[in-house]
């Protein structure tokens, strides 16, 4: 199996003005698709490994060999991550969440305001290049957290489920915000993408102890 870089759910100006197209472009089409690529190069010599999830690779860390770890870790976290970016981002986004995730958000930050507050906050506080998520644990109780995660890992490896995303790494935002971190944040939300948002948190607190396997099968079928 190779590893194949999964289609844009819209076309590379549908964020416009919020992101623009040459950034989306660049970040799709040479990001994206140089961690794909260098995880199929990593996978190269591995043939016990090549057959697997991108997300199992992830997950299972200690089965890869020493000499490919840090490139298998760095490169099917940037496929896994960019692939959840783009979906949690939509031409029809912003608004409000609602239903469940809403009610949730209310419980376990006190409002949705406090919530985007927080996770701007985590967001323009990593030092370097990151990520910035809300995610679903099952420790001390089901809840959601807001946390970052350094390069291209994810809180799959945590044992958490991702439910929202948002990229930090400068190649998501420098064309347009330069050095503005924060401008780029708070832009985001106009094209966050709650539904997907709500889908996600469904499948977690619903299957609590499941990795969230329809994301790998979009990768996959890409
Ligand atoms: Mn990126």
């Amino acid at each position: 199996m190779e590893h194949l870089l999964p289609a844009l759910p819209y076309d590379y100006a549908a964020l416009e003005p919020h992101i623009d197209a040459r950034t989306m472009e660049l970040h799709h089409g040479k990001h994206h698709a140089g961690y794909v690529a260098n995880l199929n190069a990593a996978l190269a010599s591995l043939p016990e490994l090549r057959e697997r999830p991108a997300i199992w690779l992830l997950r299972n860390l200690a089965q890869v060999p020493e000499a490919a770890r840090a490139s298998v870790r760095n490169n099917a976290g940037g496929h896994v991550n960019h692939a959840m970016y783009w979906r949690a981002m939509s031409p029809a986004g912003g608004g409000a969440p609602g239903g469940p995730l809403a009610e949730a958000l209310r419980r376990d930050f006190g409002s949705v305001e406090k919530f985007k507050t927080a996770f701007d906050a985590a967001g323009a506080g990593l030092f370097g290049s990151g990520w910035v998520w809300l995610a679903h644990t099952r420790r001390a109780g089901a809840r959601l957290v807001v946390l970052t995660t350094p390069g291209h890992d994810n809180p799959l490896q945590q044992d958490m489920s991702p439910i929202l995303v948002n990229d930090l790494w400068e190649h998501a935002y420098y064309l347009k915000h330069q050095n503005r971190r924060p401008a780029y944040l708070e832009g985001w939300w106009q094209v966050a993408n709650w539904r997907e948002a709500e889908r996600r948190f469904a499948a977690a607190d619903a299957a609590a102890a499941q990795v969230p396997e329809d994301s790998e099968a979009t990768l996959r079928a890409a």
